[in-house]
């Protein structure tokens, strides 16, 4: 989508602390860090939320669910991370283009905010 932040990140268009990327996902440092590690991990292509997502897109969210857990442990966070998404803006959704939050480095609170 031409108008999308996180496609553009994803483009290379808009500069962003890249982690990981493959012909499927693309991941980078969250702008504002809310643990020693925030990762943020992306399809490439644009599905707008979670609510978005197709029957289809199941293995696609599963692959996206497992490299969250390799750069947990390319990133030394293995031990203990939470993968986080918002969905739609009352839960926090900021970005629609749906990813997942890797976040690890500290204690981490429950219930979350
Ligand atoms: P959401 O609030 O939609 O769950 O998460 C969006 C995330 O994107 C936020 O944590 C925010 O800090 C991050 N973000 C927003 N704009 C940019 C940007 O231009 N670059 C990067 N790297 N992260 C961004
Ligand atoms: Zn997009």
């Amino acid at each position: 989508m031409s108008d999308c932040l996180f496609c553009k990140i994803a483009g290379g268009e808009i500069p962003s602390k890249k982690v990981y990327e493959d012909d499927e996902f693309f991941a980078f440092h969250d702008i504002s860090p809310q643990a020693p590690t925030h990762v943020l991990v992306i399809p490439r292509r644009h599905i707008a939320s979670l609510e978005d997502a197709a029957a289809d897109d199941e293995a696609l969210l599963g692959r996206l669910l497992l490299v969250c857990r390799r750069l947990a442990r390319e990133l030394g966070i293995e031990t203990g991370y939470r993968v986080v998404n918002n969905c739609g803006a009352p839960a926090g959704q900021s970005v629609f283009h749906v990813h997942f939050h890797l976040l690890g480095g500290r204690p981490m609170g429950w219930p979350p905010g």
